[in-house]
């Protein structure tokens, strides 16, 4: 079973950078890029998580670039709609600012902000039935991988979900593999061990939904322009979740073109 025709996503997670200046010409730089050499829309979705703050003056950035490129949010509020619930920003908030991406179950966001299962549950819930796409991150930690639990742990996550999303919610969904000593640390997964489990994914997957089959499944950990081609290659690998490249325009645009060129 493999996800060979579906159309990739690179997706830059900029985290809690950069400053305003460095952001505004991250965005002409990828902006002059695309306008060089345009990477056609039917190819590759492009999109960036900037910092909450900064959501509407990157699309706003983005609104006269040559191809459309997705903001996507880095997170958002278990708590659904308005009310007095000081510093959050929920799906509709979201939704109502134009942002219709969100990035949910990031590993800092589990492992250091303390986003619990449950708590990702909420997230997904509202998310969905306000209409966004959600960005579902997965991932082992190595103590996991060492003792031979990896996959057990990332389809235990996928499990998680499959409790608040509804049958045709699937299709707003993508899923980034994204095994945790690989994020930041310069490691990548070998091409054959992420697209392992890229295909256990899909498995798992596609025993859950019929969507399973066609729902792009990123790798994310140090993907660079240097391993962009031949994680690319592989075939249940449908694209990237970058983090530390995406904050060079030309390493983030290589990235996004071997994605475009390979698949
Ligand atoms: C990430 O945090 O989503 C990520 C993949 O980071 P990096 O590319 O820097 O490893």
């Amino acid at each position: 079973m493999s996800g060979a025709a579906i159309t990739p996503w690179v997706v830059g997670n900029w985290k809690m950078n950069p400053l305003r200046a460095d952001a505004k010409q991250l965005v002409e730089e990828l902006k002059q890029l695309l306008q060089n050499q345009n990477i056609e829309e039917s190819k590759c979705h492009i999109g960036v998580a900037p910092i909450a703050l900064a959501l509407q003056s990157v699309q706003a950035q983005f609104s006269d670039s040559s191809r459309n490129i997705c903001v996507v949010a880095q997170d958002l509020s278990r708590i659904a709609g308005t009310g007095a619930y000081t510093g959050e920003i929920s799906a509709e908030l979201l939704k109502d600012s134009e942002i219709d991406y969100v990035l949910i179950g990031h590993s800092e966001r589990r492992e250091v902000l303390g986003d619990s299962p449950a708590v990702i549950n909420e997230k997904v819930k509202h998310a969905l039935s306000a209409g966004l796409t959600v960005i579902y991150c997965v991932g082992e930690s190595l103590e996991q991988r060492e003792k031979g639990l990896a996959e057990q742990t990332v389809l235990q996550q996928i499990c998680d979900i499959a409790a608040v999303v509804k049958a045709e919610q699937w299709r707003q969904i993508v899923i980034a593999y994204e095994p945790i000593w690989a994020i930041g640390t310069g490691k990548t997964a070998s091409p054959e061990d992420a697209q392992a489990m890229h295909a256990k994914l899909r498995e798992g997957l596609s025993q859950i939904t019929p969507a399973g089959r066609s729902m792009a499944i990123l790798y994310g950990g140090s993907v660079k322009p240097e391993n962009a081609v031949e994680l690319a290659a592989c075939p249940d690998i449908n694209g990237a979740l970058v983090g530390g490249a995406s904050l060079n325009a030309e390493s983030f645009y290589q990235i996004a073109q071997a994605f475009a060129n390979t698949k």
